[in-house]
């Protein structure tokens, strides 16, 4: 057996397969959306869309220019630009009632504007329609460039989330068109932009990275004045995925939550199944290969 396989118990998480979500999907799929809920096979789609009212959409596409190499996403040619995309997501959060809405998105190298212009579109679209649905960005850096950044800030998100992913010393290998200077750049500017936004960023152990390699990156994002930090286990998506190099103990997970929030982020979640997009208190599965 393939050695991602093996994982420890915490990590062993059965999928919840009775809910029945057949009117939602259906939506999904005539509105032509994705959620990363569904694609990921998220265990947490009942407690998230029929409790605490929240979901995560990947808009631009489901097709990647990058091919980061923990991440299942298709890459190749993404489609045309659709610029209906905003207001059918903005409906779908009418019919699905969402209190917070998480808005993620493919990397797309292809436009001089990375999808600025339909993202912040997303989020103007949603605000009108929903104006008491907190919205959470997530984009990818968008080619670094200050005015896409500023495009999508001027939306006015209640949380802007880039994620670092991982260590300096790991980002070539792991997300190899991503930089980690111009990630913490991308932050530091948005909250320069607004100092009022709430920033947030992510990261993934697991892929060999060093303690000290951990801190440095607290160190990193609080020295570029981000707020908000989740800590989460890396798990191979797929066999051509990166291996996992260590399975980190709940206890470890305890205590590099402690060290962040004495370096002074105002809030930090970390677990075994902590992921970027998800609520503080929510967990998910890597669902795709169970
Ligand atoms: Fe969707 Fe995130 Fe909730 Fe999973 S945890 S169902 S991906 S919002
Ligand atoms: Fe996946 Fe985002 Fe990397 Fe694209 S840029 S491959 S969606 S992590």
């Amino acid at each position: 057996k393939d050695e991602y396989q093996r994982k420890p118990e915490w990590l062993k998480i059965k999928l919840n397969t009775n809910e029945n979500y057949t009117g939602l999907k259906k939506m999904m799929r005539e509105k032509k959306l994705h959620t990363v809920c569904e694609e990921a096979r998220c265990p947490n789609i009942h407690e998230c869309w029929a409790v605490r009212r929240t979901a995560t959409f990947m808009i631009l596409g489901d097709t990647c220019t990058r091919a980061c190499r923990f991440c299942a996403v298709k890459t190749g040619m993404p489609t045309e630009l659709d610029w209906q995309e905003p207001e059918r997501v903005a409906d779908s959060v009418v019919t699905m009632n969402l209190k917070h809405v998480v808005i993620t998105a493919v990397a797309r190298d292809d436009l001089k504007d990375g999808g600025a212009a339909v993202f912040a579109e997303t989020v103007r679209a949603i605000r009108r329609k929903n104006p008491f649905t907190s919205i959470e960005v997530l984009p990818s850096d968008m080619g670094g460039v200050e005015e896409n950044l500023r495009e999508l800030m001027d939306a006015k998100p209640d949380i802007l989330n880039h994620n670092i992913e991982t260590v300096e010393r790991l980002t070539p290998r792991v997300r190899a068109r991503a930089k980690y200077d111009r990630s913490l750049e991308f932050l530091r500017r948005a909250k320069e932009m607004y100092p009022e936004i709430p920033t947030k960023s992510s990261l993934m152990i697991g892929l060999g990275e060093t303690k000290e390699e951990i801190i440095q990156t607290m160190d990193d994002l609080r020295a570029n004045n981000v707020d908000i930090m989740t800590i989460g286990q890396y798990l191979q998506p797929t066999a051509k995925h990166l291996k996992v190099q260590k399975y980190y103990h709940p206890d470890e997970f305890k205590e590099f939550k402690k060290i962040a929030l004495s370096k002074g982020f105002s809030h930090c979640e970390a677990g075994p199944l902590v992921r970027s997009s998800y609520h503080a208190d929510e967990q998910v599965s890597e669902a795709k290969k169970n």
